[in-house]
């Protein structure tokens, strides 16, 4: 960890060597609000990514990352390696150094104004999560969502941050004029290892009561059971209460997949299953020990398990609108957005949609 000297509020004008290589750092800042956390403010060059190989799959190929690391904490982040691109580590400082682009918004209505934006689906939280604690503070999302809708630009929202509900009035107005999605994960329906393993992320109730609120507001809002967890949350036990649960908050639909153990994930979680279940160490070892996927025919019997229970709760397919015959108030008319996902995500889409959504 190569920070250092930090003050409370202080300015810095001396760039930091990982930030410095990437982007303009501003400021380092710690406030009582937010103990334990760093937030490195910077200024961004650009906006909008391009996701290069976007496929049907993944219906979107451009997306907005206003933070990089995540105060969630997922031990299973995907994420977590790109901290590593900062100098940082890609365990504690991914989970406590919060890099923010202070001057998103500006920088983004500069690029939606440019002639030759054509207006594609534009994807939040497909590298950390937007609404994570940071958002509290820097209220980047309220100026995104209005910039993507004044522009005439769909934009579709992946989350496990309640913060989501503050605006749900923001996204009416927004679907008003453009198509708008959003997906809540929630993978674990057990306190005590949701707790465990996303330390710093919403309860599961509280998750929960947020796609009752989004739904309430008429907008689509599906659930992503991901990543189902090797004999911690894949018991016919686990999956009906999960399963059970999404459905009586009205999700439009259901996405899961099983874990992926990438690089920088992989260590960091190796190193809490020893710590927390140290008698599925070997059997995590003979599913993951030679790759990032689950392997075949553990997902043909998780596949096996869950389609009975997402038939039985009428989520086998999306749930329509009963005014628009649709999956949600305000579809994104010709693509198979996220509220028609109700199935497996393949390994490589799951892994492409990564992390947020996990
Ligand atoms: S999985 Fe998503 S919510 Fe969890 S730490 Fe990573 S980016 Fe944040």
């Amino acid at each position: 960890m190569r920070w250092s000297g930090q003050e409370l509020g202080v300015e810095r004008d001396d760039a930091l060597p990982g930030l410095a290589r990437l982007n303009n750092l501003v400021r380092s800042v710690q406030t009582p609000e937010f103990a334990g956390l760093t937030f490195h403010e910077v200024l961004a060059k650009s906006a909008l990514n391009h996701v290069p190989g976007a496929s049907k799959a993944l219906p979107f190929g451009w997306t907005i990352n206003p933070y990089r690391g995540c105060s969630h904490q997922c031990v299973f982040c995907f994420a977590r390696q790109t901290h590593t691109y900062l100098d940082l580590d890609a365990g504690r400082d991914f989970d406590t150094q919060i890099v923010v682009k202070v001057n998103l918004v500006e920088v983004l209505e500069r690029e939606l104004a440019r002639p030759g934006w054509q207006r594609p689906n534009v994807a939040l939280g497909t590298n950390t999560d937007p609404y994570q604690r940071a958002e509290g503070r820097y209220r980047l999302m309220p100026g995104i969502i209005a910039a993507l809708a004044a522009s005439g630009t769909p934009l579709s929202i992946l989350t496990k941050g309640t913060l989501l509900r503050r605006d749900i009035p923001l996204l009416q107005a927004a679907a008003e004029r453009v198509p708008v999605e959003t997906a809540m994960s929630i993978a674990v329906y057990d306190d005590e290892l949701q707790r465990s393993i996303e330390p710093g992320a919403p309860s599961t109730a509280a998750r929960l009561a947020t796609v009752k609120a989004v739904r309430e507001a008429g907008l689509p809002c599906a659930v992503f059971l991901m990543p189902v967890l090797p004999y911690l949350t894949d018991s016919r036990a686990h999956l009906e209460r999960a399963i059970g649960t999404i459905a009586d908050a009205g999700a439009t639909s259901v996405a899961y997949s099983a874990l992926h153990l990438r690089p920088g994930a992989k260590e960091w979680f190796a190193a809490w299953l020893a710590r927390t279940h140290p008698e599925l160490v070997p059997r995590y070892r003979a599913l993951y020990g030679s790759g990032a996927y689950a392997p075949k025919g553990y997902r043909r019997q998780l596949a096996a398990r869950i389609r009975p229970l997402l038939r039985a709760h009428g989520l086998d397919r999306p749930r329509l609108d009963p005014t628009t015959g649709t999956p949600g108030a305000h579809p994104r008319p010709g693509t198979a957005g996220m509220g028609a996902l109700a199935s497996e995500l393949s390994p490589a889409a799951a892994a492409a949609l990564q992390p947020t959504l996990f």
